[in-house]
């Protein structure tokens, strides 16, 4: 039999987090950490910087999980309070520890500024709790809590983090990685995400779900992306490497299932492969964007070595920089409408012909929330949209569909089209590479 797994809670402190200005990606960090460690995450909660609330708010979780982590409110102003909660929460009064303080001054004299007199403040920990010396100026702490429940007494561990992200970062693996340890948790739970394009969520869930019906050890679950939709299979084991192996038999039997709609496994996004498979041949790329005004290209730029391949691109955006930039005839943009198959073709071969790059890459389309009149007197509806590969021979591929989703979600959708498009092509799987 193995042990239950440990439960935890994730506490935030700061005022900016239920006003909405900050985003709490410090909780989303400290649950895939712990996660990783077998750990099941039962509640995140977030409080302002106000005594009775946070006090409130470590006892609630306290009587449900084996260890809280408490984010922010280390800090060495009036209204960083979670050294007094965790003090009054445990009923262990503040004492100041002259090595935590020793520690703060060095972290000062290393940065050549003066330590202010309030920083004192940040070297007072409750009685009897665990510390470690600060990676910025907060020391983290942790603190045992005796909880009365149904089954008796018991012991929860509390610990704090300073609310700056690679300050909690840094701390975690000797304040939380401690308390793990000394809670037994062994386990180790790994999700692999294997993305899929060009076919919708529920489409793809037909697929997968009868192949995973009979392995109770796979979790699986969908996460519709606008780049991609996600197939997450999680599995448990004893450690990474084993829970890792659980996973591969499912991750294997989706990728097969899926076949060529799969771009890749983990951190292999269509970017990724898409110029991994450009650098191999020796190939290089350019675009041409109408509705996505150049984000094709940033996004290739986001990957490192993206300068092996990408050359560059233009953003023809006005019926005029499609003539003027990329040299199309006028006539041909005024008689076919500049949302359209043989526009975006002609796109294409420009951005492959005007820099010299081995492949052209182009879209147009309506990216809404209006629609666009053709030349014809059609009315071609938000997410109607184009886009087109020119490869090394000359010869140009070109697809089309209508998006779906809002001005920014057609837009992002629009470059995963292209760039799956040329992920294709370059396999083989669509027209002569
Ligand atoms: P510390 O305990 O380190 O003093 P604090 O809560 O007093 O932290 P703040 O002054 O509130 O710190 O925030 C410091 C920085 O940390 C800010 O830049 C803020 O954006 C960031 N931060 C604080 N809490 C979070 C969180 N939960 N998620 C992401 N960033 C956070
Ligand atoms: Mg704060």
């Amino acid at each position: 039999m193995s042990a239950p797994r440990p439960r935890a809670a994730i506490l935030s402190v700061g005022s900016e987090l239920l006003l909405g200005d900050l985003t709490d990606t410090n909780a989303t960090w400290m649950s895939v950490r712990l996660r990783e460690r077998g750990v099941a995450v039962l509640h995140h909660l977030a409080v302002g910087d106000d005594l009775d609330a946070i006090v409130a708010a470590v006892r609630w979780l306290a009587g449900r999980v084996d260890l809280v982590v408490v984010g922010g409110g280390l800090g060495p102003t009036s209204d960083d309070l979670t050294r007094e909660a965790l003090a009054a929460a445990t009923g262990r009064p503040l004492e100041h520890r002259e090595e935590l303080e020793e520690a703060i001054l060095a972290r000062f004299v290393a940065a050549g500024r003066p330590m202010a007199p309030r920083n004192r403040r940040q070297a007072r920990v409750p009685t009897g709790a665990t510390a470690w010396p600060p990676a910025g100026t907060a020391p983290a702490f942790a603190v045992p809590l005796d909880v009365d429940g149904p089954g008796g007494a018991r012991e929860v561990q509390l610990v704090a983090l300073p609310g700056v992200p690679w300050e909690a970062r840094e701390l975690w693996d000797d304040a939380v990685g401690s308390r793990l340890d000394a809670l037994g948790a062994t386990g180790a739970t790994v999700t692999r995400t294997v993305r899929v394009v060009g076919r919708g969520e529920s489409d793809v869930a037909a697929v997968v779900e009868p192949l995973l019906a009979d392995d109770p050890e796979v979790t699986l679950a969908f996460l519709a992306r606008r780049r991609a939709v996600h197939v997450r299979l999680t599995a448990t084991g004893a450690d990474v490497a084993g829970a890792r192996a659980r996973t591969q038999p499912a991750v294997d039997a989706v990728v097969a299932a899926l076949g060529a709609a799969v771009v890749g496994v983990d951190e292999d996004d269509l970017e990724a492969v898409v110029l991994r498979r450009l650098a191999a041949r020796g190939e290089t790329l350019a675009t041409a964007e109408s509705a996505t005004a150049g984000a094709i290209a940033a996004r290739l730029a986001e990957v490192p070595g993206a300068s092996r391949v990408l050359v560059g691109g233009v953003v023809v955006y006005a019926d005029a920089a499609k003539a003027r930039l990329a040299g199309l005839e006028p006539d041909l943009v005024a008689r076919e409408g500049a949302v359209s198959a043989p526009v975006t073709a002609a796109l294409a071969r420009a951005a492959r012909d005007r820099t010299g790059a081995d492949w052209g890459l182009a879209v147009t389309g309506v990216a809404g929330p209006g629609p666009v009149v053709a030349p014809d007197g059609t009315e071609l509806p938000p997410g109607t949209a184009h886009w087109a590969v020119c490869g090394p021979d000359g010869e140009v591929v070109t697809e089309g569909r209508r998006l779906t989703g809002d001005r920014p979600a057609v837009r992002e959708r629009l470059g995963s089209a292209a760039l799956d498009l040329l992920r294709r092509v370059l396999d083989g799987a669509v027209g002569s590479a």
